[in-house]
């Protein structure tokens, strides 16, 4: 087994810090990959400070991964050893139960649900053929290290027309809300609003834009009503009730991408007759809502997760197709801690990117 290095949280208030770690040998149907670039996800900070109470240290984190295939296993069709490829939250699923066969490995009923990049169990039977766990460690390990291995159908490719630091936040970001904006079926002439405008909202607004929408972000910085127009889109601050208000009954969808515990009840109010709001942020409860105001409008509040694996592979060739892409900056993994903070302050446009050759240097 190779030694590989990433960095790790070993308690929920702990800075992550370097660690070696055994990395798999692919096995048949895996492939190795060198590890180029990981997107730093809110969800990274969630899981990290164990802010949804399942956490399992050490934690490694990173699911906006873009590497180049180092080795593949037996049997290995999808990819060959340096073609320039991603992996997103998932790095396997069950395969049988309903979801799985439909194409929505998301939505995975299994028994141990879909098999996440990092902080999802060591699965021994998945994992080893004498069905041990010879890992030292209970779970996966994320992208914020040197290598990764993973099953090939959990692989993306790498459209030529991005660069691999461009596309790593769209394994998550970019996913998460381009599989709402289709299933919710958004076209030309719709009014979109995107409520928060970080990492994910930033690509929202970039996709729902480029499939023709109208679109309106909604956030509590002012200052970012210069990146909304260099956008092309509408932006209505929070503390703005006026404008607020005047947007009842205006559109078509919603999406939320708040990190926190709010209230969608002014959002609800925004929304026409028959529209969805979908919550891809919080996890937490939400506040409150009016049904009232859903009843007589035959509104939805709903929820929606990251995308399938055929979503994750279509978002990417829509971004390479229409030349869009993440706004990123790049970080060596030493400044993660630091990046953490910003993120958790709002301070980033949009999205760190970690170039992992500063694990290897
Ligand atoms: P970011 O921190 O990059 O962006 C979130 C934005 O929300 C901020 O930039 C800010 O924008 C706004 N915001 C409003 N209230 C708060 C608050 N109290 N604290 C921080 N930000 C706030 O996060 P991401 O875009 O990476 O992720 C957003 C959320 O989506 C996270 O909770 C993440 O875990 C979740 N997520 C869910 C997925 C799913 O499958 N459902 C997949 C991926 C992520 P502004 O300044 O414009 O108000
Ligand atoms: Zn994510
Ligand atoms: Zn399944």
């Amino acid at each position: 087994m190779p030694q590989a290095i990433g960095y790790a949280a070993k308690h929920s208030f702990s800075r992550l810090r370097p660690m070696t770690f055994q990395c798999d040998d692919p096995k048949a149907g895996e492939v190795e990959i060198e590890v180029l670039f990981c997107g730093v996800c809110h969800s990274d900070i969630h899981q990290a400070k164990n802010e949804w109470g399942n956490t399992v240290y050490p934690c490694m984190p990173g699911h906006e991964i873009v590497g180049r295939v180092a080795r593949v296993g037996g049997s290995v069709t999808r990819h060959k050893v340096g073609d320039v490829v991603g992996v997103g939250c998932m790095i396997d699923s069950c395969r049988a139960c309903e979801p799985c066969r439909a194409g929505e490995q998301q939505y995975c009923e299994g028994p141990n649900s879909w098999l996440a990049t990092y902080n999802g169990p060591m699965v021994p039977a998945a994992k080893s053929p004498d069905g041990q766990n010879h890992y030292g460690r209970d779970n996966t390990f994320g992208g914020y290290a040197t290598r990764i291995v993973v099953a090939e159908d959990f692989v993306l490719k790498i459209p030529a027309a991005l660069k691999p630091e461009v596309a790593a936040p769209i394994l998550c970001a970019g996913v998460t809300t381009y599989s709402p904006l289709r299933y919710w079926k958004v076209k030309a002439g719709d009014k979109v609003g995107v409520i928060g405008f970080g990492g994910l909202g930033d690509m929202a607004a970039k996709l729902a834009k480029a499939m023709g929408a109208e679109v309106t972000v909604f956030t509590r910085t002012e200052e970012k009503k210069k990146e909304a127009a260099r956008l092309g889109v509408s932006c209505v601050p929070e503390s703005d009730k006026d404008a607020m208000k005047a947007l009842k009954n205006s559109f078509d969808f919603m999406l939320s991408t708040v990190p926190e515990k709010h209230d969608v009840n002014p959002y609800v109010q925004m929304l026409k007759r028959n529209a969805t709001l979908a919550v891809v942020g919080a996890l937490e409860p939400l506040a409150p809502e009016n049904n009232m105001e859903r009843a007589m409008h035959r509104k939805s509040v709903a929820g929606s997760l990251i995308g399938s694996i055929a979503e994750t592979q279509e978002v990417l060739d829509f971004c390479a197709e229409h030349g869009i892409g993440p706004d990123i900056q790049v970080i060596p993994i030493q400044e993660i801690n630091d990046a953490y903070r910003k993120v958790e302050r709002g301070d980033v446009r949009f999205r760190y990117v970690i170039d992992i050759a500063s694990l290897r240097a």
